[in-house]
This record gives structure tokens, C-alpha cells and sequence, in this order.
């Protein structure tokens, strides 16, 4: 048994609310032929579709076997459609790229039932509506009254309570509807069928009750449900849905299938957001690798040098500065800028520091220095020791001195190599311009 009560729904579109159904109460009997009749936009698609569990209700009651659907879950509703409830529409909703039998086996996928009882039960519902050798056509070779069979056969074929029709004959000439509206009265002699319907004339031949709604209430009931009418109320035991993992799998693979140019859009459009994922990747792991390269280019052109005297050069830029400076503002008295200067050069100088190389040298060689060491591509030492190389000249049998270079002596520059050597003290290794022979770096791949 079917009861609402005091049901309402409203759509809310934007500002504007639709009453699709406003206090609508109404009784339905476990076995009779509804058919429902109003204008179109009066509410009977809206009722359908909340008998059906398709949609919900604002307010009111919906009770199902003397059970109020309020404390339903959603397992429940599951349960609920897939067990009670038969729909067809105006439209079929059939799926145009499986056969009739694959369209009907369909609805027994929440099921348990097994593969080859499907096939046979479906094949049986078939029958029933007059297809029984239509099984392995596709619904686009069909008739409408034929695909609106194939609609009713699904329907059918987990036996359902009830079947909701919404139009069921709509879109069909008056020959081929007689014969859909026949198929309806056999099946509503044991069960509940409610028909929405735009004809009367077909309402009042095939029905046993007709409701006539307006504005999302009802106008007349030609056979209403009386006070103390007898009615069966009992709750059923009912079975649970479930769809095995294999029909899952199937039936989305089958949908993949039939739809290849979506499929193979939406593989080509991730494919791109992948390789352009992997693009960025390579191209900031090939950006850090360069940067890599560039910086051990540099470090080798470059190495960090520890001399055993130092001197602070950014006292000599900041005394350097400091001279600009002052230089603007007293340039009319030259003397004194550049005396400043001097001492503060001077005084730069002064400050040199000395670092304990040897202590250093120790502490490289011991375990602690070791993480140091592999830091470094390569550790070598200077002792500021200068090779004595001389060349025996083809002419005159006469020893001329090729390292240290004598270049400079013979241009009488000797004085200014002192000068420089005093002043750098060991830097000379870092400023090698006017030595012809060094020693080969200990990093053999720096000595191209
Ligand atoms: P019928 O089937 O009797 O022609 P419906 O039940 O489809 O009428 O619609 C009843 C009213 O509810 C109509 O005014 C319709 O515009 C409105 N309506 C139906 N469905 C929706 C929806 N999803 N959103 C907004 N308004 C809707
Ligand atoms: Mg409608």
C-alpha cells in the first residue's frame, strides 16, 4: 500500500519558487489501474517521480508498506527502486547501443542474480510484451511502440510492486498506444501501475481509477480509497542491491568502448596535463643541472684560496669609498685627500692576518677534516716554492733561465716583481700571469 500525505514540493529556480505539488493527500491499493490526467506543468511527472523515489519531497509523508520514507536511508531508496518500483517514460530512456536483451539484463546489474538467469528471465519479459524474436536488435532499428515495449519489459523484470508510466504512449500514433495501453491492463492485474497520460479517452477505457490534478493539487478521484476500506499494511522483508565488482567492471568498460571519440579525448586532454607535468619536471631538473654545472665551472676557474697571510680587502673598498667621498666634498684641498688615503691604505696592509696552514693541513688529514675534503673536487697545496728551469741555448752553449722568467730582468722590471711578490706575499699562485711553468692540478679532469 501507497499513501501520501499533505505531500509538497517546491522547486527553487533563482529568485522565483516553483509549487509543483502543494498538499497533495492520496491512497493507492496494492492492485489497480491509475491513471493520472491534468494539464501540462500541473505536477504529474513532479508526483511520479517522488512515488518512484527519483526525487524528494519538501514536507508531507510518503509511506510505503505502513513505513513513513522520512527514516529512509539511502540504501533503503536503493533497495526501494530497484525492487518495488518499475518505471517507463515517454522517452524509453533505452540504451541505444545495446541489444533489446543487454537493455532488459541491464536492470537485473544491482541484483544477484546470475549471469545466464538474467539473459533467460529478461529474455522472458520479452516475450511477454510481444518481442520474443526481437532479443538481438539495437533499439535504433525499432518502432517506437516497439522500444516503449522493450521499456516495459524492463521494467518488468524484477517483478516490481508497482510501475509508473509517465506518457507511456506520448509519442505513439492511437494504433500502436491501444495495443501498449492492452500490454498495461495485463500487467496491472496483479500489481499497482500509476499512468500519467494526456488522454482521457484512453484513461477512461483501460483504468479502474482516475485522478485528475491542477496546480499541484488534486481536482477529482474516481475511485478514492474509503474510511475503513481494508488495506494491507504489512512491512516486506526486502533484498539489498548489489552490483558485483565483474558487472561494474564490464559495464564501464562496455560504456568506455562505446563512446571512443569522448574516450580518446579525455585520454589525448590527460595526456597532455601528464607531459606537460613531465615537460616542467625535465625542464627544471635540466635548469638546476646547468646551474650545477655553471657553479662547478666557476669554482673551478675560481677556487677558494687560503693564503697564509690575508688581508682584508673590504677594508681597502670601504677606504677606497671613503676617499670618493671625501674627494667631492674637498676637492680644492688635494694634499690632504690623498694623504688620507695613503694611511688608510697603509693601515689596511698593516692588518694582514696569518692562518696556520700547517695546523690546517693537520686537520684535513685527520677524520674530522675527511667531510671537508669530499666537499672540495680537489685539495691542493702551494708552497710558494719557485722551479729553477734553465735551457741550454743551441747558440753559444749558454744557460738562459726559462723559469723563474727573465723576461722581466731584462726589461730591468725585476725591481717591480720584488715589489709585487713583498706585497702578495703568496697570492702570486692566484695571480699566475708571468709564470711559465706550474704545477699540474691533482684533479686530473682540470687539466685540459
Ligand atoms: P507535468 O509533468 O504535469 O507537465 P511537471 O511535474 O513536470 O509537470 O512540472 C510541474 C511544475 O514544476 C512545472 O511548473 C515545472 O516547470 C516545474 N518543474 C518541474 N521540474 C522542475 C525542476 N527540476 N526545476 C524547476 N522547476 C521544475
Ligand atoms: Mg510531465
Amino acid at each position: 500500500m501507497l499513501r501520501l500525505e499533505h505531500l509538497v514540493k517546491d522547486y527553487y529556480t533563482g529568485d522565483e519558487i516553483v509549487h509543483a505539488i502543494r498538499d497533495l493527500t492520496v491512497t493507492f491499493r496494492d492492485n489497480e489501474f491509475v491513471s493520472i490526467l491534468g494539464p501540462s506543468g500541473c505536477g504529474k511527472t513532479t508526483l511520479l517521480n517522488i512515488i518512484g523515489g527519483l526525487d524528494n519531497y519538501n514536507s508531507g509523508n510518503l509511506v510505503i508498506n505502513g513505513r513513513s520514507t522520512k527514516d529512509y536511508t539511502d540504501k533503503d531508496w536503493d533497495t526501494y527502486r530497484n525492487h518495488r518500483i518499475g518505471f517507463v517514460f515517454q522517452s524509453y530512456n533505452l540504451i541505444m547501443h545495446q541489444t533489446v536483451l543487454q537493455n532488459v539484463a541491464l536492470s537485473m546489474a544491482l541484483t544477484d542474480v546470475p549471469k545466464d538467469e538474467r539473459e533467460k528471465r529478461a529474455a522472458a519479459a520479452l516475450e511477454k510484451v510481444g518481442l520474443k524474436d526481437q532479443l538481438n536488435k539495437k533499439p535504433t532499428q525499432m518502432s517506437g511502440g516497439q522500444m516503449q515495449r522493450v521499456a516495459i519489459a524492463r521494467a518488468l523484470v524484477n517483478d516490481p510492486e508497482i510501475l509508473l508510466a509517465d506518457e507511456p504512449t506520448g509519442a505513439l500514433d492511437s494504433h500502436t498506444s491501444v495495443q501498449i495501453m492492452d500490454l498495461l491492463k495485463e500487467i496491472a492485474k496483479d500489481r499497482l501501475v500509476i499512468m500519467v497520460t494526456h488522454n482521457p479517452e484512453l484513461a477512461q477505457q483501460y483504468s479502474t481509477r482516475i485522478i485528475r490534478l491542477r496546480d499541484g493539487v488534486i481536482v477529482s478521484d474516481s475511485d478514492p480509497v474509503r474510511e475503513g476500506e481494508e488495506l494491507e499494511d504489512e512491512q516486506k522483508p526486502l533484498k539489498k542491491p548489489s552490483m558485483k565488482f565483474g558487472t561494474a567492471l564490464s559495464l564501464s568498460f562496455n560504456n568506455l568502448l562505446t563512446k571512443k571519440g569522448r574516450t580518446l579525448l579525455t585520454a589525448f586532454a590527460g595526456s597532455i596535463g601528464i607531459i606537460g607535468i613531465g615537460l616542467i619536471m625535465s625542464l627544471s631538473s635540466g635548469m638546476q643541472g646547468y646551474i650545477d654545472r655553471v657553479e662547478q665551472d666557476t669554482m673551478t676557474s675560481y677556487p677558494v684560496t687560503i693564503e697564509d697571510n690575508t688581508m682584508d680587502m673590504s677594508v681597502l673598498m670601504s677606504a677606497m669609498m671613503d676617499r670618493d667621498e671625501q674627494g667631492e666634498k674637498k676637492s680644492y684641498d688635494g694634499t690632504v685627500r690623498s694623504r688620507a688615503f695613503a694611511d688608510k691604505l697603509l693601515g689596511s696592509i698593516a692588518d694582514t692576518e696569518k692562518n696556520n696552514l700547517t695546523a690546517f693541513r693537520k686537520y684535513l688529514n685527520s677524520p674530522g677534516g675527511q667531510e671537508l675534503k669530499e666537499t672540495a673536487s680537489a685539495i691542493e697545496y702551494n708552497y710558494g716554492i719557485t722551479m729553477h728551469v734553465y735551457n741550454k741555448q743551441a747558440v753559444g752553449d749558454k744557460l738562459v733561465a726559462v723559469s723563474p722568467n727573465g723576461l722581466m730582468d731584462e726589461l730591468g722590471m725585476s725591481d717591480m716583481i720584488n715589489l709585487r711578490d713583498q706585497f702578495m706575499g703568496g697570492m702570486s699562485s692566484a695571480m699566475p700571469g708571468s709564470e711559465v711553468w706550474m704545477a699540474l692540478p691533482a684533479e686530473s679532469s682540470l687539466r685540459d
